[in-house]
């Protein structure tokens, strides 16, 4: 496994690559979900890249930049692990030289949901993901159905400026008693641990009354709003029935839905969805 960090260092250790290749983008503080989109990488492709960027475009003024967690001799031994070829480190000084100016936005599936609640964020993402897809050139990139949203508007993204790579979306890797794998799931104590349970709780709730047959998506948001409602340590940001691929809210369930959430414990901010189809 070769690790780069320059620009130039990437284009010749990626040119030297047999095709397809497969890209993993990641934070970095790697769990079980990101070694899940290297897994599938790894069946599809001859080459496999992964970034680690803790990308500071996408955090806002009052996240947790600084504190985001950060180990990358474990995360190389991971990725060694699982039969990466290239590991990409770029820094923050290198991605965002003085004088950047050039942004990639996309327009209405950033909206609603986590971009309604963290402003810019999508635009740091678009702008990251375009970056690192011109520098690595993949025919192929994997993302996690864990971040819904940013995988429908990166989708978006890829097609409308014509990147020729295909978006492949693995799904939610959880921790066996449900809750979804994280890096902020290191932030929680003990005690807010346990109490994070109640997303999968409230997710599986409402996927039980789904399957009885209620249509309803205004039910389904209450069922899931009281469930996390009966956790003292949790607060519920934002519940959402929405189409799955316009994000739009739904007042009745025909096709496909996206059911997903932002809850904190304590500070910590969650996110957690199911597909209902
Ligand atoms: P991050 O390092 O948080 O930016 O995540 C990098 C990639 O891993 C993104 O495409 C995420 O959606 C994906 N990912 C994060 N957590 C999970 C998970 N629990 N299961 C599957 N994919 C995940």
């Amino acid at each position: 496994m070769i690790v780069v960090t320059t620009f130039a260092e990437l284009r010749q250790a990626r040119a030297k690559l047999p095709g397809p290749v497969g890209f993993v983008p990641t934070m970095g503080y790697l769990h079980a979900g990101h070694i899940s989109l290297v897994e599938h990488a790894r069946r599809d492709c001859a080459g496999v890249v992964v970034s680690i960027f803790v990308n500071p475009t996408q955090f806002g003024p009052n996240e947790d930049l600084a504190s985001y967690p950060r180990d990358l001799p474990r995360d190389l031994s991971l990725l060694e692990a699982a039969g990466v070829d290239l590991v990409w480190t770029p820094t923050p000084e290198s991605m965002y030289p003085p004088g950047f100016q050039t942004w990639v936005e996309v327009a209405g599936l950033t909206t609603p949901l986590e971009g309604a609640q963290r402003p810019g964020h999508f635009r740091g993402v678009t702008t990251v993901v375009a970056k690192l897809f011109n520098a690595v050139g993949p025919e192929k990139a994997y993302f996690g159905q864990k971040d819904a949203q940013q995988a429908a508007v990166l989708r978006r993204m890829t097609c409308d400026l014509d990147f020729p790579i295909e978006i492949v979306v693995c799904p939610i890797m959880r921790e066996p008693d449900g809750l979804a794998m994280s890096s902020r799931n290191t932030y929680l104590d003990p005690q807010q641990r346990q109490a994070a349970t109640v997303l999968y709780r409230a997710l599986s709730a409402a996927r039980a009354a789904y399957d009885q047959g209620q249509r309803d998506a205004g039910a389904l948001r209450r069922i899931v709003r009281e469930t996390i409602g009966s956790e003292p340590l949790a607060k519920l940001q934002y519940v959402s029935c929405a189409d799955f691929d316009t994000l739009e809210e739904l007042d009745r369930i025909e096709g496909r839905a996206l059911l997903s959430m932002a809850v904190y414990v304590g500070k910590t901010r969650l996110i957690d969805n199911f597909v209902l189809e």
